[in-house]
């Protein structure tokens, strides 16, 4: 058995692994790729990194491309987000016409790969189009959607739809976020990797002094927030929602950690409206942290009281699991994947405002004892719902029905 399995079974038991294991036996010599436009930075990227290596470790022979592009497609690529999120983008022809081509330029490296593999994962827009430029393919294309699509701007969508038409498959993280598609559409929630340095124990002194060495007093309450800045993650909102909580605990502090995703390029305005609604707060602490820097981030949930994410909409938050899985309960946006996590009163609250949100901040700071059952009961659910190993027995499941779905029934070993 490989190490990284072996692993896995302490914490998620060995029927879960003899699981995984029968359903890779029908996708041996299967070649698989995944595509994202991103290595670091991100619920993508971040998934991939662990999704790719454990397959790996299965016996599939998995691989992960990056496509790459230049300012110009990134900005076209975040209106395409944008407005799968809602917003009415409109995007200069001259900004599809540099997608569309910056997707043929990178087709020309990754051409026979793709045409030759069985399975391709497709992530987001971003490599949407690449189906076009891949007309000999030979597997089955599945367009992975990671975006809370529910309610999508209908001109950029009818655009994309254009090219997710085409593919034989497609998956999205909730019912809610599924549009109609000619092919068959699946349902999968994202996961976090309980192994991976963001998430392992840490000892807490490790915390400590992680912690301290931010400018950060563990004597004193800290809310916390780790989110990319991007409007959809309501940083502003968060600051509002501390000040509010601040009037009645005035010792405390408030840490927004995020970094750049590389293929965002409005997170420097949004940086900018931040530090300005922070106004010089002593005890606002934004941090710009490397992309890498999971430890750090693992430190900061683990000693975090209160833990945000006030989102106005999101596609699943990995943040809020990553939180949940280190026993703490999350004040979430109403929205998205938040919803799926954070049960109502149980594994933390959901509230649309930041006076919402600081009335629950303020009741779990004053109720210690609730807020530790709370946390409890997230974590447990995180276990039994949002791990990884769940994750890869849906995208296996899948795999096998889309290479042996034609007959009338499946074996498995
Ligand atoms: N993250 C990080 N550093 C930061 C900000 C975010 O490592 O400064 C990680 C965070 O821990 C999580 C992921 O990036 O694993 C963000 O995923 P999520 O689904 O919450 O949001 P997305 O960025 O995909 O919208």
């Amino acid at each position: 058995m490989g190490s990284a399995l072996d692993k896995y079974s302490e914490i998620c038991g060995p029927d879960v692994i003899d699981q995984l294991r029968q359903l890779v036996a029908p996708l041996k010599g299967a070649k698989v790729i995944h595509v994202n436009s991103t290595r670091k930075g991100g619920g993508v990227a971040e998934i991939l990194a662990k999704l790719v290596p454990l397959k790996k470790e299965l016996g599939i022979d998995v691989s992960w491309e990056v496509i790459e592009g230049d300012a110009d497609f990134f900005k076209c690529t975040k209106g395409f987000h944008n407005a799968l999120q809602g917003n009415k983008v409109e995007i200069p022809r001259s900004l599809l016409t540099n997608y569309e081509e910056t997707n043929r330029r990178n087709s020309e490296d990754l051409r026979s790969k793709l045409e030759d593999a069985d399975i391709v994962f497709i992530h987001d827009p971003q490599p949407a189009s690449l189906l076009d430029y891949c007309p000999d393919r030979k597997g089955k294309w599945i367009w992975r959607c990671h975006i809370d699509a529910s309610r999508p701007y209908r001109p950029v969508w009818k655009y994309l739809r254009n090219f997710v038409s085409g593919y034989d498959a497609s998956i999205f993280s909730l019912a809610a976020f599924a549009q109609p598609l000619p092919h068959v559409e699946y349902l999968i929630a994202p996961s976090i990797d309980p192994l991976s340095e963001k998430n392992i124990e840490l000892d807490p002194s490790e915390i400590e002094s992680v912690v301290s060495g931010l400018g950060v007093d563990l004597e004193r309450p800290i809310m916390t927030q780790v989110s990319r800045f991007d409007i959809f993650k309501d940083p502003v909102g968060v600051i509002r929602a501390y000040r509010l909580t601040k009037k009645f605990i005035p010792t405390l502090q408030l840490i927004l950690a995020g970094g750049e995703a590389t293929d965002d390029p409005e997170a420097l305005s949004v940086l900018d409206d931040v530090r300005t609604a922070a106004n010089d707060d002593p005890d606002i602490h934004i941090m710009l942290l490397p992309a890498d820097a999971h430890r750090s981030i693992n430190a900061i949930q683990r000693a975090s009281d209160i833990v945000l994410q006030k989102s106005l909409k999101e596609g699943f938050g990995l943040t809020v699991t990553e939180a949940m899985w280190k026993g703490k309960p999350v004040i979430g946006g109403d929205t998205g994947g938040i919803r799926i996590q954070v049960v109502n009163h149980q594994t933390g609250f959901l509230s649309n405002t930041p006076e919402g949100a600081a009335l629950r901040a303020r009741y779990l700071l004053f109720h210690r004892d609730l807020l530790q059952e709370m946390g409890e009961k997230a974590r447990n659910f995180v276990r039994e719902n949002f791990l990884l190993t769940r994750h890869l027995r849906e995208y296996l499941t899948l795999m096998v029905s889309l290479l042996h779905g034609r007959g009338d029934r499946i074996e498995l070993e």
